[in-house]
């Protein structure tokens, strides 16, 4: 479903996330689909610029890969399951 570069946010929690590698699945937090931002990019971007080393999380099911923009205490989901943190920090 994702698309490589697509912004992601969660209404309840306002989590923000890049997808880094596309896959069918559907990216869940707080229980509920998170929204694409369309269009929204360009004037987000330049507010908050891309923060170095965000946290990436995988789907183990489908592959999915995102980076998070704007982290939230929101249970990031994926193919009905957690998505798993990736520790960039151990390599
Ligand atoms: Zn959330
Ligand atoms: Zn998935």
């Amino acid at each position: 479903m994702g698309q490589r570069g697509q912004i992601y946010f969660c209404e309840i929690c306002r989590q923000k996330v890049e997808v880094t590698v596309d896959a069918f699945g559907v990216l869940v937090c707080c229980g509920q689909e998170m929204k694409l931002v369309e269009g929204m990019m360009e004037t987000w971007t330049s507010v908050h610029p891309k923060p170095v080393g965000g946290t990436t999380y995988i789907c183990n099911k489908c592959g999915q890969q995102i980076s998070v923009v704007e982290e939230t205490s929101g249970i990031l989901e994926c193919c009905g399951q957690r998505m798993e943190r990736k520790d960039t920090s151990t390599g």
